[in-house]
């Protein structure tokens, strides 16, 4: 019996994993949440340390996808998926903690986790179903270059990429707008906010019902999934078998953090999570009063893959501590504050404090970040005189490659990142992107538009 997934609004019928991700957001509007979470045994934790990144993916995954795919090809995913390293790198002068280095995919950022596996998933379901189907996605910077490297060129689907035309560096647009083929990206005048706002609506369009649509923004589940694996990864690398453990997940719209709760609901001991954002402080805020505002427009930051000014994946979030938040952030029930007190830790870091923590991490530990790793690290430094660690193993993720911020790292270091060669290449190439107003019948049209040209 596959693993069923209920909406978060509690509206929609239970689905399994492939109308889940084919799907993406349910019909009324809620987050697919898998109804019960597989379990993992210590014994099986304790196995993950021996084992290679593609085969813990593997042996975590195949828990969600038992009757939906065979073990076989969901191994042969996982290692087409995963074929990079993901450093564990030990932070100088300090015991037990280290930097997870999520940024050696082909777009340099943890997204690429995610993309890939979801990717290889829809397109084998899309195969088996043999219909065509467009994937809208959103996107403040990262999201939409691993979404559309990992859909480039997979039979069947159609992506369309929107993001926030002044919110995004150069070297974030070329990797989506240098790629063409199936891939297309559109360039709103507006925020991320706004692109959001109308990837929501389109989804929601009764007008648009002819048109197969999916998501790969983080409402999407099968984006979560696999973010549960790198959570497990360092955990086995690092901490003793059952030896609870420190991850800091600088966060924006809590599809990465949700991960760590995923991996901790089926099992993995997480002695604190560590939610650092940026100027968008609405979760922060949230935590300590119980009283939720979203922030409109949100705040263009620094750490520009972070600037959510309401996080769809609280929804989820709220869930799993019992309580109920619908998509417009409106609380319903409210979720158990105290436990969540007791399981996260957040705080708002300025772009002031994300450059000192740049050249702070430098000068002390050798450690170099990015703003939104900075982020991270500063949290995770925010955090530890609130608990002393006393021996406990942390984890502080770093989720992209310090290369995709030469400007900001020359002004702050002195010096600029080594450039990977795929990124070093995208400079030459040409670009290639339409361009549209904050406004939904615009967009509709667009969609129309494209789908008749087939
Ligand atoms: C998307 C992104 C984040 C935030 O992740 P969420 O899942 O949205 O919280 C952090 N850092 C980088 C580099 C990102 O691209």
């Amino acid at each position: 019996m596959p693993l069923l997934f209920h909406s978060t609004n509690g509206q929609s019928p239970d689905v399994n994993l492939r109308d889940a991700l084919l799907i993406g957001q349910a019909p009324d509007r809620g987050l697919y949440l898998p109804r019960e979470f597989p379990k993992l045994t210590h014994h099986d934790l304790a196995g993950f340390a021996k084992l290679p990144y593609h085969a813990i993916a593997f042996e975590v995954l195949r828990r969600f996808t038992g009757g939906i795919i065979d073990d076989e090809a969901l191994e042969e995913l996982c290692r087409d998926a995963y074929a990079y390293a993901v450093p564990l790198e030990p932070v100088r002068g300090l015991d037990r903690v280290c930097v997870l280095r999520l940024d050696q995919g082909p777009t340099l950022s943890f997204k690429d986790f995610a993309a890939r596996m979801m990717a290889r998933l829809i397109g084998r379901f899309v195969r088996e179903n043999g219909q065509t189907l467009t994937i809208l996605t959103a996107t403040s910077g990262d999201t939409g270059s691993a979404v559309a490297s990992a859909f480039h060129g997979v039979e069947g689907i159609r992506a369309i990429v929107l993001f926030p035309l002044g919110e995004v560096s150069a070297r974030q647009r070329k990797q989506m707008t240098t790629l063409r083929e199936n891939i297309r990206t559109l360039a709103i005048d507006g925020k991320f906010d706004d692109c959001q706002a109308l990837v929501r609506r389109a989804f929601a369009d009764p007008a648009l019902k002819r048109i197969p649509l999916s998501s790969a923004n983080s409402i999407n589940i099968g984006r979560l999934l696999p973010q549960s694996v790198y959570y497990f990864y360092a955990a086995a690398r690092l901490a003793q078998p059952g030896e609870p453990i420190v991850f800091a997940v600088p966060s924006g719209n809590f599809g990465d953090m949700m991960g760590a709760i995923i991996a901790g609901q089926m099992g993995l001991p997480i002695k604190r999570l560590v939610v650092p954002v940026n100027g968008n402080d609405e979760f922060p805020r949230f935590l300590a009063t119980g009283r939720y505002d979203k922030i409109e427009p949100s705040r263009a930051c620094l750490s520009n893959a972070m600037n959510v000014g309401h996080p769809s994946n609280l929804a989820r979030l709220v869930a799993v501590y019992g309580g109920q938040m619908d998509e417009t952030g409106r609380i319903n029930f409210a979720p158990d504050m105290a436990a969540l007190r007791r399981d996260l830790f957040s705080t708002g870091v300025s772009d002031e404090q994300t450059r000192a923590t740049i050249q702070q991490a430098w000068t002390d530990h050798e450690l170099l970040l990015e703003p939104h790793g900075a982020v991270g690290w500063r949290g995770f430094l925010d955090y530890v005189p609130t608990e002393p660690l006393n021996g406990s193993p942390a984890v502080v993720l770093e989720t992209a490659h310090p290369a995709k911020f030469p400007e900001e790292i020359e002004k702050i270091l002195g010096f600029t990142p080594t450039v990977p060669p795929a990124l070093a290449a995208l400079d030459k190439l040409a670009e290639d992107y339409d361009r549209l107003a904050v406004n939904y019948a615009a967009f509709r049209d667009y969609l129309s538009e494209r789908h008749a040209a087939g």
